[in-house]
Formats: C-alpha cells, structure tokens, sequence
C-alpha cells in the first residue's frame, strides 16, 4: 500500500498552527510501517538551500477552467519522509501560506484549487493506493479523484471545522467545476462555494483529530452550520486523537531549552524558569508562571482570559502570554500589561520561545471555547507543565482533572467546569493551591511526564482506515 499525504503546510517548512505539527508528526509515525510520500506546496518564503530540496524532472500542466498552469516539482526529506514540493507561481508566489495583514488572499480558490488537482496527478504519477488530505485547501482532491481516478481510496482529515474555504459562487466556474456539483448535497453552503464540504462529500472515509470533537461537530453548537451534513455523511466520521513528534519535543534533548530535563531531573526546568524570569524581568522564581501560547481568537478562549486578567494578576504568580491575532485582544493586553510587572506579553510566532516558555511554566492556560484536539496541552503535560483546560473537544479526551477519579485520561490538570472570566479565576485560584502542595503537584506533573502524547496508537485507527477494514 502506498501513500500519499497532502498538507498546505508542514512543519518545519511552513507552520501557522498544529496542522503543521500533526502533518510531520504522524507521516513520521506512519513511515515505520507504510510506503508514504507527504507533499505540500512550495512557497516562495521556504529557504529551498536550508533545507536541501532538490528539483525533479518532473513537470506538467493542470488545466482549471479556461486556465493552464504550470506546476513543477521539488523534493527532500523529513525525518525520514519523502516529502514532495509543488511548485506553481499563483500557488506559491506568498509571504505566508494563507493571506497577509490584510487578510486572506483572494486567489486562494485558485491556489488550493491547482494544489488540490496536481494531488489527484501525483497520485497517479505515483502509484498511489490512498490519498490522505488534510483540512479544506486539500479537499477538491477528493471531488476530482472521483472524477478522474474513482479507484483511489481517499481520507479526508477536519483539522478545524470553522475553517471551510469558502468563496463566491463564480469560483466554480474559475475552477472547471460543473455546476451540477452546486447542490446542498454537493458543495453549496449558503449560496457560496465550501471546499470543507467537498472533503466531507466526496471521501470515502472522514476524520477528525479527537473523539469527542467527532461527536460535538454533529451539533449546531460546534457544527459550524455543517451538522446537518456531518450527520448524513456520520457513517464514515472517525474521530482519532492527534499526537506530536515526541522527538522534537522532548525536553531531554530539546535544543531551545538552555537546561535538559525529564522527570527523574526536575530542578532543570525550575533553572529554566529562573533564566527565562531573568531575561525578560519577571520576579520571584518561586511564584508560579502560568502561559498562553497561540492565536489570539475567540476560539481559544482569549477574549475571556483578558476579562479574567484584573483578577488574575492580583494573585501571586506570573502570567506570560505569546501569539498574534486579533487586534483589539493584543491592544486590551498590551494595555494590561503597563501596570503590572507579573505579565509578560510577546507578540509573533516564535517557535524557540513557545518551547522555552513550555519548559519554564508551570501552568498552562487554555481556555478554548472549541478546541478539535489541541496540541498544547499534549506539549505541555510532556513538558512537565499542568494544563488548565476547558472540557472540549481534544481537552477532553486528553486531560482529566486532578480530582477526578472516574476516568482514566492518562493526562491530568485543572479541567474548567463551565467556561466564564469566573471559572477561569476560580481555577487559577485552584492552581495555585494545588502548586502549594508541592509534594503531589511534582508527583502528578511527573505522571505527566510519562504519559503517551506520541501518535503511536492513533497510527492504528489511521492504518485500519487505510486498509479499509472499519
Ligand atoms: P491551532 O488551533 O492554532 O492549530 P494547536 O493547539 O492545534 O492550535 O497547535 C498550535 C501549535 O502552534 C503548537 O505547536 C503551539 O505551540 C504553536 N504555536 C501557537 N502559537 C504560537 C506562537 N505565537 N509562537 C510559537 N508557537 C506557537
């Protein structure tokens, strides 16, 4: 069985979120037992020398509409993966894969589009039995390998529902796409074009990244206007829990941490703490810190956390906070932080950062009012950092509560019970009595430690749906 795993972005390429992480982190799991290929594209702000790709001599046109383009191919290898490059100029010509400051771009119909039909040409090209797509910039593959190669298998993977590739009608037209497809059972959504819904319609198997979240999408409070279709298209919806690569975050070896540890040599990462407090002003190494690592957006529940904030730094501990997103949320926090010297906040994408902020915090807060699965959390408890989590989606299936004895969640933090500013300081409050218990909070941290975050058993689901024995 061969197969090929298609992703706008993988890391350590291109990374705008855990689409990255999981699209190196499971073909690196998946190549010790298959035949797999990973391909995503090749944007022109990839340093192709840095990462040694190589040009194949391999080039072809694709036809969308009344458009021809050129697209040629690169390769290179990804901790043991062969990962394929496509190159297109509308595809590729971009600072970032999905927009800029102003938005996305608006060829984004026609990138992903000509993305999505040289899928269905390398498939051929390749020899490829199954074609894993990932999220909507993939999902047209899945339309056009009905049409054009009805014997491929294809695996559709929602990494985020609220994102759908949506676009004006005259996108199908632009995209050769006949109109008979323009049907609520097809790819209408409310009188514009949903790429998401093409993924959905015409796989043979769907997945998402949690169990729970599997189940919430077929909800109108989590369906994002799809649970309807979810639910005729229920039959094949798997919901299989995201890992991450457990080599490059490993706090053992980890090179952005200026200290190593595990937890058997827990004082390191107190030392990490007391370096990262020096460098950027913070007091006290013995209050506790607590983290927010990600994109400013309602999803993650930033917008509560700042009404939370005035009550939250009066406590005693340290809040740092690191992303980018929504303007008015980096202005709300930029003005909170002036009055306080316990809150740090960075703004960017700073990969290093993120894993000497994991390794130095005690606490991480993710307050998500939706969350398909969630890497941070899954970072952190192999970090040594207790999450605290609203019970959603991936947070759920990965993080039971301290005083929880019912489940058998291998992960354990503070697990909100209704998401408010309120809850949230009542947690935190929570938190910071359990961090004075120190002999249990170093034995349930080091628990964590040794919890299995890998894809490994995931890896299982994935190849049974593979295989087509589900
Ligand atoms: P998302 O919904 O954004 O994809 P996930 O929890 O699935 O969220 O994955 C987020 C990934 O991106 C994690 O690896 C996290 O550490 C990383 N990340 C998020 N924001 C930043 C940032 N500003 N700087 C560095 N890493 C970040």
């Amino acid at each position: 069985m061969k197969l090929l795993f298609a992703a706008a972005e993988i890391f350590p390429y291109a990374k705008t979120g855990g689409l990255s992480d999981v699209a190196q982190a499971l073909p690196a799991t998946l190549v010790k037992q298959i035949d797999i290929l990973s391909v995503m594209p090749l944007y022109d702000f990839i340093d192709r020398e840095k990462f040694v790709l190589t040009a194949m001599n391999e080039s072809f046109q694709i036809t969308l509409g009344e458009d021809i383009y050129e697209v040629s191919l690169f390769e290179g290898m990804n901790q043991g993966v062969r990962t394929l490059f496509v190159y297109e100029a509308t595809l590729c010509h971009c600072i970032a894969p999905y927009g800029n400051k102003n938005g996305d771009y608006l060829s984004n119909d026609i990138r992903f589009g000509i993305f999505s039909k040289t899928l269905v040409i390398l498939s051929q090209m390749f020899n490829i039995d199954v074609l894993h797509l990932n999220d909507w910039h993939t999902a047209l593959a899945a339309l056009w390998a009905k049409e054009l190669l009805p014997e491929l298998h294809v695996i559709f993977t929602i990494h985020n529902l609220a994102f759908q590739g949506l676009f004006l009608r005259d996108s199908l037209e632009r995209l050769g796409l006949e109109e008979h497809y323009f049907t609520p059972e097809g790819i209408e959504f409310w009188g514009d074009m949903s790429c998401m819904k093409a993924g959905i319609a015409y796989s043979d198997a769907v997945t998402t990244v949690s169990p729970t979240y599997s189940k919430e999408i077929l909800l109108p409070e989590f369906g994002c206007g799809l649970e309807g279709f979810l639910q005729v298209h229920s039959h094949k919806l798997h919901g299989i829990l995201n890992g991450i690569d457990t080599v490059l975050f490993d706090p053992l070896t980890d090179p952005a941490l200026p200290k190593k540890y595990g937890a058997g040599k827990l004082a390191n990462k107190k030392n990490n703490k007391i370096m990262f407090y020096k460098e950027y002003g913070l007091k006290d190494a013995d209050k506790p810190l607590i983290v927010f690592i990600g994109r400013f957006t309602e999803q993650k529940g930033l917008d509560i956390i700042i009404q939370a904030l005035p009550k939250l730094l009066t406590m005693k501990c340290n809040i740092a906070i690191l992303g980018e997103g929504d303007e008015a949320m980096a202005e709300a926090l930029k003005s909170a932080s002036k009055n306080h010297d316990n809150f740090l906040i960075r703004f960017g994408y700073d990969e290093s950062l993120s894993h000497r902020m994991y390794s130095a915090a005690d606490f991480l807060l993710m307050p998500s009012r939706f969350e398909p699965c969630g890497l941070n959390q899954l970072i952190s408890l192999r970090y040594g950092t207790l999450p605290i989590v609203n019970d959603v989606g991936g947070l759920h299936d990965s993080v039971q509560d301290i005083d929880d004895r019912a489940r058998s969640i291998c992960g354990q933090g503070i697990v909100l019970d209704k998401l408010s500013s309120n809850t949230i300081v009542r947690s935190v409050k929570r938190a910071l009595q359990f961090f004075a218990d120190t002999k249990r909070f170093s034995k349930i941290t080091k628990a964590n430690m040794h919890c299995d975050v890998s894809f490994e058993e995931s890896v299982k689901s994935y190849l049974k749906l593979y295989r087509k024995n589900v």
